[in-house]
């Protein structure tokens, strides 16, 4: 027998449930690329990136996902030879280095942990001893969307600062932006990115970077450039050079809705909500690891990520999770990726989810437990809407 028929729901963290107006937007013919209308949802949508990055820095918009918003956000900085310090804590930030090293940066990674936030000390102490200022970047996600980690942009900021060093401070916030705080200038980030597809609540297939002054001035003079991602062509007045070529018209409207949602909510709205969504889900966490079997993956609370909750599993395949619930709830939930493979299934609650969304998912995970046998504390989802009936 099964319960999951009705509207298929995503609780993977990316792509992530797409609100049916946002939907509705992209339903409409094409037009000729240089119309009024594309030209002004284009400048629209550049603007109003400005206030979601909180920069007054320059923004730009890629026909492309989170990974060609990395080599974007790389190409345009760098230059082949170039030394860069990638900070780990889990999967993402490596995987933008390994970018970096194929494009023919010289990538160090400073070792971190899986199950908690880089530590601004040992980034400082790192950046200390680079004397010759040989390091021209470093690379760190917000949230790493693998281990469920949160970084504190700031504190990474001021490590920077304390050591006296120049390198680009560069941060991927695919999983953070739209989600949770995350500010450009008043944190002193140089080169931001994100994608359409996790907070932004729209279709697959755009990706943001956004820049300040630095970044540009160092633009100027690295040779890893290519013509797609340039940021200098993409500064033209010329509509038609602000996507090197045919605008991705549909993704662009829908991302036009999906930023209208966001305003209309109030970012700071939006990131609240993340956050009571996220308690909710570690109420019922809490109360499940009580039986052993399951866990948090980061221990410390204040490093666990708002958008994104991991949950390790022991004496029991996570594939059986995943597919109990996929087939019998008809909530996706995510798969441990990584190091997390096979040891964890995750719980994202990014983008468009209300309440219902993230209990509904909370009630499929421990129907789940139950059906499964797994061991667990019981009465998570009870201990959910307890934290939000006094939350919220
Ligand atoms: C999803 C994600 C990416 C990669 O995005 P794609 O669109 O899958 O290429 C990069 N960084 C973070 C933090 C992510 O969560």
């Amino acid at each position: 027998m099964t319960v999951a028929n009705g509207r298929a729901f995503l609780a993977i963290p990316g792509p992530t449930n797409i609100p049916d107006r946002v939907l509705q937007a992209m339903m409409r013919p094409a037009e000729e690329l240089a119309s009024e209308t594309i030209v002004n949802l284009t400048d629209s949508l550049l603007a109003d990136l400005k206030p979601v990055f909180r920069t007054k820095g320059d923004t730009f918009i890629y026909a492309a996902n989170g990974h060609g918003g990395w080599e974007a956000a790389l190409t345009n900085v760098l230059s082949r030879g170039d030394k860069v310090l990638v900070l780990a804590s889990g999967r993402f930030a490596v995987g933008w280095g390994e970018m970096a090293a194929f494009m023919g940066a010289d990538v160090e990674v400073l070792p971190g942990s899986w199950r908690s936030a880089v530590d601004p000390a040992a980034v400082e102490a790192r950046l200390r001893a680079d004397k010759g200022h040989e390091i021209k970047a470093v690379l760190m996600t917000q949230i790493d969307t693998a281990s469920g980690v949160l970084n504190d942009v700031r504190a990474v900021r001021k490590a920077l600062d304390a050591a006296g060093h120049p390198a680009l401070f560069m941060v991927d916030g695919v999983a953070s932006v739209g989600c949770m705080r995350f500010e450009m200038d008043a944190w002193g980030v140089d080169v931001a990115m994100s994608a359409s597809q996790k907070g932004m609540m729209s279709s697959p297939g755009l990706a943001f970077v956004a820049a300040n002054e630095k970044a540009l001035a160092a633009h100027k003079t690295a040779n890893m450039r290519t013509l797609y991602w340039d940021w200098t062509s993409r500064m033209s007045p010329l509509a038609y050079m602000k996507h090197c070529g045919t605008a991705p018209e549909h993704l662009l409207f829908g991302l036009r809705a999906a930023v209208d949602m966001i305003f209309e909510e109030g970012l700071e709205a939006v990131w609240k909500r993340h956050e009571l969504l996220a308690g909710a889900t570690h109420a019922a966490v809490s109360r499940w690891a009580e039986g052993q079997a399951l866990a948090f993956n980061v221990p410390e609370p204040a490093q666990r990520a708002p958008s994104v909750t991991p949950v390790l599993v022991s004496g029991v395949e996570t594939a059986e999770i995943m597919e109990y619930a996929r087939k019998t709830c008809g909530v996706t939930l995510g798969l441990g990726i990584g190091d997390l493979s096979g040891k964890a299934f995750r719980i994202a609650h990014m983008g468009h989810v209300n309440a219902p969304m993230v209990l509904g998912t909370l009630g499929a995970v421990e129907m789940t437990l139950q059906a499964k046998g797994v061991p667990h504390g019981s009465g998570g989802v009870a201990a959910a809407v307890a934290y939000l009936a006094e939350a919220a």
